[in-house]
């Protein structure tokens, strides 16, 4: 376990900020095998190269994107139990970009 992170705010009260991670289930698809090491972490459907994507930072153990602002926080300094992997236009659209971040040129 990793001691709760807190932050102050401006009146010099502490803040926990754990509790303010916010995720969403990406509801992945399983059924499918990637062909490929670079595919979509929801649909598992390989990504060609140079295919507009994005970026997802989810929990490994249980499937949970993290919201794109609460990224440094979930990460924390060493990222344990996270990942970020590709994902697809489509799929980054229907869980909402705001839970995805541009990928990397
Ligand atoms: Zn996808």
């Amino acid at each position: 376990m990793h001691p709760p992170r807190t932050g102050r705010l401006c009146d010099g009260k502490m803040l926990t900020m754990v509790d303010a991670i916010r995720t969403k289930w990406m509801d992945p698809e399983f059924r499918r095998d990637p062909k490929t090491s670079h595919f979509c972490a929801v649909c598992q459907r390989d990504l060609k190269p140079g295919q507009p994507h994005r970026r997802v930072l989810f929990t490994l153990d249980a499937y949970a994107a993290v919201h794109a602002e609460d990224w440094d926080r979930a990460m924390g300094p060493t990222g344990e139990g996270y990942v970020i992997e590709a994902i697809g236009m489509d799929c980054a659209r229907k869980l909402g970009l705001e839970w995805t971040a541009p990928a990397k040129a």
